[in-house]
């Protein structure tokens, strides 16, 4: 794993004597998903500005996606910034610009052909979900389907990184979880994201590494996930329209989970199987009248007439206390 974000011994303090950030040690690696909580004025916005470059740190070191930011000259700080893509707690949309347009006017700024754009904003459009709403104008827009569009906006440019601080904080709950959920998608796309916020119930419901500051202080990290969801499928959220889909849907998923149950038990009688090698196989199908005598006396029963309940019966009693054992 190759480390986009590290913080060795950072402190920042603000002109005003306020400790935002004291002795601050941390890495994230490429393709995880970081909540960074904390109540307020503990020191998370701080640590924003300070990847973003928008604050300087007064001591330790920073290094993102292999910018070494004591190092960094100025007129390399707009090209560094674009390798992440930032999502506001307000949105920051310009609001006399079509939703298409505050997409697109992410690639102008970095000079994109305008062949480019026509073809990379639609298409990011529709990750949010947005297609239909491309020529609307911001304030013709929920709160939730602003912050989707400053999420597309985010991710145009193919950014390494999302930094999103506190990008639920102006919608409703419900708006909250979608939103979470698409960053949740974009990371299992291989994308690294470090979202701010300070909503417990939120943290909670995705099973994220979880960093707390507080006063300045990392006080508890939970670390790297090792079964994080980069690079495995997410599951999605399916709505059905009729009682009759939702009623095949829970059918079909019955059905799947018989299947599985049928599945393990058979397995786990092979296994019986395998440790008892002086009976065939009950799955294998005997091929002559022979065969399914010397198969049913394997089991203590001389009689071929004998039921399939009464082979299960005495397959059971030899799983729990017979010749297996
Ligand atoms: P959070 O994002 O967790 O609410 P901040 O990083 O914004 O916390 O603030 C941490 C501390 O630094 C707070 O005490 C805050 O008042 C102070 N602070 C933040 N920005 C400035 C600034 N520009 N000048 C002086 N003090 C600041």
């Amino acid at each position: 794993m190759h480390i986009v974000i590290e913080f060795k011994h950072v402190s920042k303090t603000y002109e005003n004597g306020t400790n935002a950030l004291r002795d601050v040690s941390i890495t994230i690696e490429d393709g995880e998903f970081v909540f960074i909580v904390g109540s307020s004025g503990a020191g998370k916005s701080t640590f924003l500005k300070i990847i973003m470059r928008e604050q300087v740190p007064n001591s330790g070191s920073v290094i993102i996606n292999n910018y070494d930011l004591n190092k960094i000259k100025k007129r390399d700080i707009p090209k560094f910034r674009r390798t992440m893509g930032i999502v506001f707690q307000d949105f920051r949309l310009i609001p006399n610009m079509t939703v298409y347009d505050n997409v697109a006017f992410a690639m102008r700024v970095i000079g994109a052909k305008e062949k480019d754009i026509r073809k990379r904003v639609p298409y990011v459009l529709s990750l949010v979900g947005l297609t239909s709403k491309a020529r609307q104008l911001p304030t013709q827009l929920s709160g939730g389907e602003q912050q989707r569009v400053a999420l597309a906006r985010a991710l145009v440019n193919n950014a390494g990184i999302i930094i999103a601080d506190e990008p639920t904080g102006n919608i409703d709950p419900e708006m909250s979880y979608e939103i979470v959920d698409l960053l949740n998608h974009i990371n299992a796309n291989g994308t690294t994201v470090v979202m701010v916020t300070h909503e417990h119930e939120l943290v909670r419901r995705f099973n994220h590494r979880v960093i707390t500051i507080s006063q300045g202080e990392v006080v508890s990290d939970t670390g790297v996930k090792q079964e994080e969801t980069a690079n495995e499928p997410v599951e999605e959220t399916v709505y059905y329209e009729t009682q009759a889909e939702l009623k095949e849907a829970v059918e079909q998923e019955l059905q799947e989970q018989v299947d599985q149950m049928r599945e393990e038990v058979i397995s786990s009688l092979l296994e019986l199987d395998e440790e008892d090698n002086t009976s065939p196989s009950f799955y294998a199908q005997p091929n002559s009248d022979k065969e399914l005598e010397d198969f049913m006396k394997s089991y203590g029963v001389e009689d071929t007439e004998i039921s399939p309940e009464e082979v299960i019966a005495s397959l059971e009693e030899k799983m729990i206390g017979g010749d297996a054992q």
